[in-house]
């Protein structure tokens, strides 16, 4: 009984304490809000199977039409470069088009067309609503990173072939051509922000880093792979990402975008 009575007490002693302690603290301003830390450095590595060259592409037809002037950005140079380059029409069975700019170092137009159907058999295998906005795609040799925005896919083939070795040619397209397809409209859209506030953190820390220019292409590909490919990721992973962006899966679930040819 003793006993149960000094418990009591030392209860309220340290239920008064801390409540002083609060009182102390109030004329100054609050802590910043710890953020948790994201769970990944970077998306198009968190699983090689999202998309795989066994899946289906939309790519319908490819015609040559010989060599014309283009404008094209080259990350070897980090610079706009002007080349006669290789072209070829592209369509997709769902009546998107694309132009395949291929520059003429490939230096004939059989090689070029080699890599032409290649990347556009990759590319017909992303989402309607993540080609919408390719106008053009480019095709430079080189290891350099690809690239996403300004109508187009920027593709270096020596690069490709890491992401070919890794199997993740196809998620990082779905990276690059969100950027492509999405940012304009999304990435400074209000409910796209509140969706970034609510959620309280990043899926990476490259969203993290660039969170207007690299959010929505880095939140894009764990979307996908929840809604569409939830049996090809493991559960460990799944909730991972349901975890971290509950807010913005909602946002893009709202879109209600065309992901065929994936279902
Ligand atoms: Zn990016």
């Amino acid at each position: 009984m003793s006993q149960m009575t000094l418990l009591r007490v030392s209860v309220l002693a340290l239920g008064v304490a801390a409540c002083w302690e609060g009182a102390r603290d109030a004329p100054f301003a609050a802590a910043p809000r710890q953020i948790p830390p994201p769970p990944f450095s970077g998306t198009i590595f968190i699983d090689p199977d999202i998309i795989t060259a066994a899946d289906p592409t939309t790519f319908q037809s490819l015609t040559a039409k010989g060599q014309g002037l283009r404008t094209m950005f080259d990350r070897r140079v980090n610079n706009w470069i002007q080349v006669q380059a290789y072209l070829f029409d592209v369509t997709f069975s769902d009546g998107l088009a694309t132009e395949v700019q291929v520059n003429p170092e490939f230096s004939s137009s059989s090689s070029a067309q080699v890599e032409a159907e290649k990347y556009a058999t990759v590319i017909g295998r992303l989402p309607k609503a993540l080609r919408t906005n390719v106008a053009t795609v480019w095709i430079h040799k080189g290891v350099q990173p690809f690239g996403g925005g300004n109508n187009n896919l920027l593709i270096h083939v020596g690069q490709a072939a890491l992401y070919e070795n890794d199997g993740i040619l196809e998620e990082t397209f779905v990276h690059e051509a969100a950027h492509t397809s999405l940012d304009a409209a999304h990435a400074g859209s209000p409910g796209w922000i509140a969706a970034q506030t609510t959620d309280g953190t990043f899926i990476s820390t490259y969203a993290r880093d660039n969170p207007t220019r690299e959010d929505i292409a880095e939140s894009f590909l764990p979307y996908l792979a929840i809604r569409y490919r939830s049996g090809r990721i493991t559960p460990a992973l799944a909730n991972t990402i349901l975890q971290t962006i509950p807010n913005r899966i909602a946002y893009f679930d709202a879109l209600a975008l065309n992901m065929l040819p994936i279902q």
